[in-house]
């Protein structure tokens, strides 16, 4: 401690001048502070400059500029500087053992380490300075460091220890008539009580506060005060309330240039409409705190600014603004708030995390319910549609469709009606008593009754709800039922046409909300599917089972027919057998006797009645082949035909034949070419059933060529069949004619029996003559010989024209052996 008495003597007179100088400057920038810092800031930087420039510095006034100087960067939130300016006043007041400003140093430095979050270093500053005020009798110096520490107390956590704290301080300030800091006690007072929820004690206190600020002239109290009412109220969810005090606030702040305060208004209010969703305000405003926490280097408000901006970047979606913010807030923090601050972060940032990641999980679990509850409904629906669509009956589908109702729309009655003609007939019901009460009543659509609820349905197309239905005009009552207090209506729509509709009753007085009428909507559009596509099916079954009737109906009768037509045939089978067996006979005895006749002399000698026996016995004849035609046709039928197989030389065969047609070729003016035949190989086959087939063949293309044409047979034989439908091993013959062909659609049927029987008048006369007419039996007994010996006999023709004569060819295809 340097002895500035000692000095007296050589300075005397001007030490006292500029000393004097110094404690002027100092007092007046002591009170100057309280309405005009920067004024204040000259004064006492003056000061001290003043007190340091002697050779000896004037340590008292050096200790006291620091002091207010402090104190002045302590308001203007620029807090190193203040704790600079406080640290060295307390070392040189300490130094020179002057103790009256102490406690308002120790206040300061209590106050910026507070400030910066360094809540021990504060609480031992808030001790010392209650020990020095004690020890030089201070009260106002007590009641400040009680009320700073109520203030730690605060940021810790502690309410019990704040409160009691704080209202010891009010204690204090009270008895000795401190209006300033008592003002600010009571504020405190209802921070606190704000902190513990209880917002009608805070409001009082606060009132409280207001009320005393009015005594005081400095507006920083009335400022804070007003920050604590909107706290309060932001709290209470009264934002409108809690803007309004922080903008008087702030403009309190901006006018008394308190530039901490200014922040901390635009903080608060910044926040406030970022919950407001009122982004720009938001980022405006926090913007503003942020850079006024920079210009006057007011950290914690800096980096509390940075991190109300991020969280307002983020709230509105700029997540590159609101990284680059959250950066900034970690950054000042950790510098200010040195390692212990750094790990009360990394603690509260994990908190936070955890608070984030809780609320995200609450968010999620929302969304994942919601997702759920409409993945369950598209289930339900699912289901719905497959249940319904499960049966086609019109029955199941009706009672399925309340059924499934039920699950998805509660109610306590409902019925299913459909539009017959310009009236709705009940057609499936549930909740409904057992009788026949409801389903005989139909609903007419009346446009005379135009409140009608369904007719109102059918018109809009639309699903209708109804509160209270026992008001409304337009509702019909069942006798007996009670009447519902909730309704809804919803039209069943086909091609957007009403083909019925839901009615659905509630007897509890709880309106179908919007989201069941949706449901039930979609529900209905399943139904009326389902519903069309019972009705369709019912119809195709009543269709189906109709036809089957009439089918049955008509099978039966031709059966009937068929039947008739078999005995029919049967009988003329029969009659066809026995006339057969009965002629052949006497035809027999008439053969016998004109053989006898024809060696009678007389007969011989008479040239006149041996032409007349000769055509006699070729009556006889031809009646006979006739007869045994008859037979054949009658064995072909029964099937009976077994050909006695033998080896058979066809040209040997066909040579016959053909010998015995000479004749009437030359009658004809026909020239017959056999051309081949030699070449085949012998066969095996009837050599009594071949002929018929090869001379009904040959007959016929003497009947159907006019006269000069020509005939060629023709002849040959495979070992590997030409056509899959052919025998391997077989022998071909070939009857061409230059006839009048055939038509392509008769190709087939000239092998059926009577096919085309010609004018019976001409049928005596002479079988070869050119279309004369036959019993319409040859081809088809053809067929049958062939059929017999596994072969194969067909015809070929470009067409019939008696005009062009496109000629036909018959092809006959006998298998080499029988197997
Ligand atoms: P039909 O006794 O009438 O000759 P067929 O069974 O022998 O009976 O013949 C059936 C029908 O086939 C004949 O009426 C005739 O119209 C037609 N037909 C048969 N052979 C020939 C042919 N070579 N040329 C044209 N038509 C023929």
């Amino acid at each position: 401690m340097k002895d500035k008495s000692a000095q007296l003597p050589q300075h005397n007179i001007t030490n006292q001048d500029w000393e004097a100088k110094v404690d002027a400057l100092n007092a007046l920038a002591w009170t100057t502070l309280q309405t005009d810092r920067s004024q204040a800031r000259q004064q006492s930087e003056e000061a001290y400059q003043l007190a340091q420039a002697q050779d000896v510095p004037y340590q008292r006034g050096l200790a006291e500029s620091a002091r207010t100087l402090a104190r002045i960067y302590l308001y203007d939130g620029l807090l190193d500087q203040a704790l600079v300016y406080a640290l060295e006043a307390e070392a040189l007041l300490t130094e020179i053992n002057y103790m009256t400003p102490m406690p308002q140093v120790l206040h300061t430095i209590a106050s910026g380490y507070r400030m910066l979050g360094n809540l021990s270093e504060s609480l031992q500053y808030y001790l010392r300075q209650v020990a020095v005020s004690d020890e030089i009798g201070d009260s106002e110096g007590r009641g400040l460091a009680l009320l700073g520490m109520g203030s730690v107390y605060i940021d810790n956590g502690d309410y019990a220890q704040a409160l009691a704290h704080t209202e010891q301080s009010l204690a204090i300030f009270t008895e000795i008539g401190l209006a300033y800091w008592s003002a600010l006690a009571l504020n405190n007072m209802s921070y606190i009580y704000l902190l513990m929820g209880d917002h009608a004690q805070a409001i009082e206190l606060g009132n409280a506060c207001l009320e005393r600020c009015r005594l005081v002239s400095n507006p920083r109290v009335t400022i804070i005060a007003s920050h604590t009412m909107a706290e309060v109220y932001l709290d209470m969810e009264d934002t409108d309330r809690a803007l309004t005090y922080l903008q008087a606030a702030v403009g309190l702040a901006q006018e008394a240039n308190f530039r901490d305060m200014e922040i901390e208004g635009l903080k608060l209010s910044g926040d406030i409409y970022r919950r407001q969703r009122q982004m720009e305000k938001a980022t405006m405003l926090l913007t503003q705190a942020v850079t006024l926490a920079e210009a006057t280097n007011h950290r914690k408000f800096l980096y509390e600014s940075h991190h109300l901006l991020a969280e307002a970047y983020k709230t509105k979606g700029d997540f590159a603004r609101a990284l680059h913010h959250f950066e900034q807030y970690h950054t000042i923090r950790e510098v200010v708030l040195g390692d212990e601050g750094a790990r009360r972060l990394k603690t509260l940032e994990v908190l936070q995390q955890t608070e984030v990641a809780r609320k995200e999980a609450a968010l999620y679990a929302s969304l994942y319910e919601e997702e759920q509850a409409r993945r369950l409904l598209a289930e339900t629906l699912y289901q719905v549609s497959v249940a319904l669509s499960g049966t086609l009956e019109l029955n199941a589908v009706l009672s399925q469709i309340l059924e499934q109702l039920s699950l998805l729309v509660p109610h306590d009655r409902a019925s299913l009606l459909l539009l017959e003609g310009d009236h709705l007939e009940f057609v499936a019901m549930r909740g409904f008593p057992d009788d026949d009460r409801v389903s005989r009543e139909r609903l007419p659509l009346d446009a005379a009754r135009p409140d009608d609820v369904f007719l109102r349905i059918y018109d809009s197309k639309r699903p209708l709800a109804l509160e209270h239905l026992a008001a409304y005009p337009g509702w019909k009552q069942v006798a007996d039922l009670p009447i519902p207090e909730a309704w809804l209506g919803v039209p069943l729509l086909r091609h957007d046409k009403v083909i019925g509709m839901l009615s659905l009753a509630r007897e509890t007085a709880v309106p179908y909300a919007e989201e069941s009428i949706t449901v039930a909507m979609a529900f209905a559009a399943q139904a009326a599917i389902a519903l069309e596509n019972a009705r369709l099916y019912a119809y195709a079954r009543r269709f189906n089972e109709q036809l089957e009737y009439e089918v049955r109906n008509r099978t039966e009768a031709l059966r009937e027919a068929y039947e008739q037509l078999e005995r029919l045939d049967r009988a003329k089978t029969d009659f066809i057998t026995v006339t057969a067996h009965e002629l052949r006979t006497p035809i027999t005895v008439l053969k016998g006797y004109a053989q006898l006749l024809s060696k009678d002399e007389l007969i011989v000698a008479s040239a006149h009645h041996a032409r007349l026996l000769t055509s006699m016995v070729n009556g006889a004849n031809r009646l006979h082949k006739i007869v045994n035609t008859m037979l054949l046709m009658v064995k072909i039928d029964n099937r009976e035909l077994r050909p006695f197989l033998e080896p058979v030389l066809i040209a040997e065969v066909m040579g016959k034949v053909v010998a015995s047609l000479v004749t009437d070729l030359e009658l004809r003016h026909l020239t017959l070419t056999v051309q081949k035949l030699e070449t085949l190989p012998e066969i095996l086959a009837d050599s009594e059933l071949l002929p018929v087939v090869f001379e009904s063949i040959l007959v016929n293309a003497i009947k159907y060529t006019p006269d000069g044409g020509q005939i060629v047979v023709d002849g040959r034989f495979w070992n590997e069949s030409p056509a899959a439908d052919l025998p391997p091993d077989a022998v071909e013959i070939v009857v061409h004619d230059t006839g009048i062909g055939i038509a392509t659609e008769a190709l087939e049927l000239i092998f059926t029996k009577f096919y085309q029987t010609g004018d019976v008048a001409l049928h005596s006369s002479g079988k070869t003559r050119f279309k004369a007419g036959g019993p319409g039996l040859g081809l088809a007994i053809a067929r049958g010989i062939m059929d017999a010996h596994r072969g194969r006999i067909w015809a070929e023709s470009p067409g019939y024209d008696e005009t062009k004569l496109p000629g036909s060819s018959f092809h006959i295809v006998l298998p080499l052996g029988s197997r």
